[in-house]
């Protein structure tokens, strides 16, 4: 037996022994007016109808009605009634009670209708807020069915959408391929809601199109609550979909932007050197070039040229690379003062136009990848020669802080404006004044900060306009 059906006579038999009781003691103890007994008889009935069900106040109203007549009305102990006047009065004992009844159970039911509605906005708010989590389709889609349990507290919820031909499932229950055929079957030619048993079905739409179906086990929603559902789901499906093509079509303009910038940045930088080539090749094919010592600067200058147009298409390769992830770096125990050395090295002419001043304070080895960390060292050191005047100081220091190695190059060049400190790290980005002045691509300290960050460290500035700028990055130490 179920526990419902326990209840039940539980109900009935306390409902009835307990009618039984009140007749008896004040038939047999307290010797009242009838009027008393009706009136307790009554409050008993309104008592069990605000309690339990409207049936039982009913049958227990009859049982009253008769039990007041048998034993009370006189002539006691018979069903008949000598006066009419107690005609009435157990006529009007009856019907208060069967009316009485009814409203209490009317008043019940519409604080259930009350509650339940209060429990499907709660759900439905609940889930409006899950799927606002995520603006990602696919985490979206994927999250669906998990939300729909969560929060309709459903066995099992199946998510089927037509254009991907896909289904999402959460729950207990998974579906038989059977009914994955059925379902992708209704999705097709379904409409609106559908219930079996305890299954619940909804089609969602785009418009007037079917978009798919969700389906519930064991969830105790109405019509509307489940269209809601079904809405809600459409919806956030639409709106993930129209953030993402929003984000896609952004990225696009980004890249294409980035793009032109490159090409207006290389092909600017590209100029200069080539102009350069070109003049000392044609002057080298002249034959108006008759000393060996002019030959040869002119041969320099296609030299040094040559390699500027190198390291600026090396520059474009590398930031590329960068920014798709495509390069390799190898991590291992690694020397400052090695990484300062070779960079100096790499950059040669800055030492030749400003004094370098090396101050290593600690000497612990960092983990880093030794070319990568040179490059970013060399970018620093080419602009604090680049940005300064010639002979001024360069001051490079390296010093342990936590677990990180700071690396400082500090020149007295002339600086940055503050508003534009946080803009240099950016793609292209040159002060405006240097653009005809100095040259250079904007790219150098973009790649430093992708390089640095790769190895998790940061890179920042401190300068004053017409003082110098500090330029310090840290790497993690090896240990
Ligand atoms: P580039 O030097 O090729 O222009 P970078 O990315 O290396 O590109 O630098 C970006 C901008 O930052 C430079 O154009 C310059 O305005 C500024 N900058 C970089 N280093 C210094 C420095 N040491 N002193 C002053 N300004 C600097």
């Amino acid at each position: 037996m179920n526990s419902r059906r326990i209840v039940a006579i539980t109900r009935w038999t306390f409902s009835i022994v307990a009618l039984a009781g009140i007749i008896f003691v004040y038939r047999r103890w307290l010797h009242v007016n009838p009027t008393t007994v009706a009136l307790t008889l009554l409050l008993y009935i309104l008592v069990l109808a605000s309690l339990w069900s409207l049936r039982l106040a009913i049958v227990i109203s009859v049982l009253a009605t008769l039990g007041y007549n048998f034993y009370f009305l006189p002539p006691v102990n018979t069903l008949t009634i000598a006066d009419p006047q107690n005609w009435l009065a157990l006529f009007s004992f009856l019907s208060t009670a069967l009316i009485g009844s009814r409203l209490s159970q009317k008043a019940r039911d519409e604080a259930e209708d009350a509650r339940c509605r209060q429990r499907e906005l709660e759900t439905l708010f609940a889930l409006s807020r899950e799927m606002l989590a995520t603006d990602n389709v696919a985490a979206l889609i994927d999250g669906i069915p998990r939300a729909v349990v969560a929060t309709t507290k459903a066995r099992s919820a199946v998510l089927y959408l037509l254009d991907e031909d896909l289904i999402f499932q959460a729950g207990t229950e998974l579906l038989s391929e059977h009914e994955r055929l059925y379902l992708r079957q209704e999705a097709r030619d379904g409409n609106g809601i559908n219930r079996t048993g305890d299954e619940l079905r909804v089609v969602l739409k785009v418009g007037v199109k079917p978009r798919g179906i969700l389906m519930l086990r064991g969830a105790v929603l109405s019509d509307g609550a489940l269209e809601a559902i079904g809405t809600i789901i459409s919806v956030s499906l639409d709106r993930a979909k129209a953030l993402e093509n929003v984000a896609h079509s952004e990225a696009t303009k980004e890249s294409e932007r980035l793009r032109s910038l490159m090409i207006d940045s290389i092909t600017h930088e590209l100029r200069t050197p080539l102009t350069s080539i070109k003049g000392a090749a044609s002057a080298l094919l002249s034959d108006e070039i008759q000393r060996d010592e002019d030959r040869r600067e002119l041969l320099t200058i296609i030299d040094q040229e040559s390699d500027r147009i190198n390291r600026l298409v090396s520059q474009a390769v590398e930031m590329a690379q960068l920014d798709a992830r495509q390069v390799h770096m190898t991590f291992e125990p690694v020397d400052i003062d090695e990484v300062i050395s070779g960079a100096i090295k790499d950059v040669s002419w800055v030492e030749e136009r400003n004094p370098i001043d090396v101050r290593i304070q600690q000497k612990e080895p960092v983990r880093a990848d030794f070319e990568f960390l040179k490059k970013v060292l060399g970018n620093l050191l080419e602009n604090a020669a680049k940005y300064s005047a010639e002979g001024s100081p360069i001051v490079l220091t390296a010093e342990v802080q936590g677990n990180k190695l700071a690396v400082s190059v500090a020149d007295k060049g002339i600086g940055i404006d503050p508003h534009e400190q946080s803009l240099i790290f950016d793609r292209f980005y040159r002060a405006p004044i240097h653009n005809q002045r100095i040259s250079g691509t904007g790219m150098g300290l973009s790649i430093s900060r992708s390089i640095v960050e790769a190895h998790g460290g940061s890179i920042d500035v401190v300068s004053r306009p017409g003082e110098g700028s500090v330029f310090t990055f840290t790497i993690p130490l090896a240990t």
